[in-house]
């Protein structure tokens, strides 16, 4: 059993907190003091890392705030459940907003270490709580908000009706008479100021309710903020060895399923023959990998092990995986294959060696490990190619209006190599246009994080198109 006494609030107290959660909305001021299993402790972590990373990659591909809220609606219901008092009767809300207590704090702990991981885990929660207050329903919120003593000062219904003619023209889009205004300094809504959503005098600015959302996160940052700050000085004194690996590793976890090779069925056959037919299913990585293959008859030992594996987790079996690599490597004898080649190949399926039947690799072991050099073919394209060379491939490979070639580029360049994967698959499958038309929201897709869901996510889409065109 873990404690979790250590994570200490942003007044640097362990209080005793009600064991009772009666609000959905949560600022966490107060820290869990109970005890965890460490796989609680983990599951928890890596759960909210979920939600957390669908908030950043749905908002990075420039999605609407209704279609990020949808997705990550239904992205929070597969991993961090989280209803409303009011329409929760039939679900454990103890227990769901216990996890979600719980977590926060875990992942608090791993995010406050530097700068930049206390930036984006501020960014993420916010938008988090963001989705959650505008859900929330308007006596939840009210009594959520009395309960942390947010109460501002709002004007008087007779100061309203005298600035009427302002406080309308400064925002256009509300209804006025269904407003009460708040009156608070501009810098504690500066998100407004920057759209020119309120009215500002005399360094005040008048918030409408129906803005009030803004004043509740620009509170909920500035406390995370803080607290963030303190867990950092805290965090050197944790020396728990069941939980500081993860909490030194999780901005790197892998948090998609494994591949192997006997759980797929999602092709019926893939044989050395009809590999060249599927390469249209392949992410850029492998495409490119295929492509050097037929065009070399070769490829060096990591770009074998990594689309070998690949191979494997779509369903090709260690006797065609032999045939489709002697085939491949035309130029050689096959007393050279067998010597340098099939012995590897079997290895890779657990027949050799050590007989350890190795999975096809994550999108982070790509990106982060075996750097490519010279003459290498391995690694993740948005990643290990040039720009130049980035932008070639893609035109190459179906990516044809200047403004998603611009989009994918821009998200490479803030090195969200997934993100930008996840976004070429809704190009080049078509999805891009429809989904910024808004015509149909479910094809928004969680992240790409491994190059066999790419896989299993064209075939499926496929069928779904086969199956509609053939009605
Ligand atoms: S993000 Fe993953 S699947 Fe996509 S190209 Fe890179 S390594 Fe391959």
């Amino acid at each position: 059993m873990i404690s979790i006494r250590t994570i200490v609030s942003e007044t640097g107290e362990v209080k005793n907190h009600n064991q009772k959660y009666p609000y959905r909305l949560n600022f966490y001021s107060i820290p869990p003091i109970e005890e965890i299993t460490t796989e609680e402790f983990e599951v928890f972590a890596l759960d909210r890392l979920q939600v957390l990373k669908a908030i950043e990659s749905a908002s990075l591909r420039s999605r609407t705030e209704l279609q990020v809220a949808d997705h990550i609606r239904d992205i929070s219901n597969q991993y961090l459940p989280l209803h409303s008092t009011d329409g929760g009767k039939n679900y454990p809300l103890e227990q769901e907003r216990r996890k979600d207590h719980i977590s926060h704090f875990i992942l608090r702990l791993a995010y406050c270490r530097t700068e930049e991981l206390r930036k984006w885990f501020i960014k993420q929660e916010c938008a988090l709580f963001r989705i959650r207050f505008i859900e929330e329903n308007k006596e939840e919120r009210q009594a959520f908000l009395n309960n942390e003593r947010l109460n501002w000062n709002d004007l008087s219904q007779n100061e309203k009706e005298s600035m009427k003619n302002e406080l309308s023209h400064a925002n256009p889009h509300i209804k006025f008479n269904d407003e009460t205004f708040f009156i608070v300094d501009f810098e504690q809504v500066l998100d407004l100021v920057s759209r020119r959503a309120v009215y500002i005098k005399a360094g005040k600015a008048y918030v409408p309710t129906s803005e009030q959302v803004t004043l509740v996160v620009g509170e909920f940052r500035k406390r995370l903020s803080a607290a963030l700050n303190l867990a950092s000085r805290a965090f050197p004194s944790i020396d728990d060895e069941r939980i500081l690996p993860l909490l030194n590793n999780i901005n790197q976890q892998y948090l998609g399923k494994t591949y192997v090779y006997n759980n797929n069925t999602i092709v019926d056959k893939v044989t050395a023959d009809n590999v060249d037919q599927m390469v249209g299913h392949f992410p850029l990585c492998m495409q490119h990998m295929h492509i050097k293959l037929r065009e070399l008859h070769h490829l060096k030992h990591f770009a074998r092990m990594q689309y070998g594996l690949f191979l494997k987790g779509i369903g090709l079996t260690v006797e065609e995986a032999l045939i489709f690599w002697r085939k491949s490597f035309s130029s050689i004898t096959d007393e050279k294959f067998q010597k340098e080649y099939a012995y590897n190949i079997r290895h890779s399926y657990g027949m050799e060696g050590k007989r350890q039947d190795y999975s096809p690799l994550n999108c982070n072991s790509i990106i982060m490990n075996k750097q490519p050099g010279p003459g290498d073919q391995h690694g993740c394209p948005f990643k290990h190619f040039s720009e130049d060379n980035l932008k070639v491939f893609l035109t190459q490979t179906g990516v044809k209006k200047d403004e998603h070639l611009k989009a994918i580029l821009d998200i490479v360049k803030g090195k969200h190599y997934q993100v930008a994967c996840t976004k070429y698959f809704e190009i080049t499958k078509c999805l891009e246009d429809s989904i910024s038309r808004g015509d149909d929201e479910r094809h928004l897709m969680e992240t790409i994080k491994h190059p066999n869901n790419y896989f299993e996510q064209s075939v499926k889409l496929s069928k779904i198109n086969n199956s509609q065109n053939s009605k």
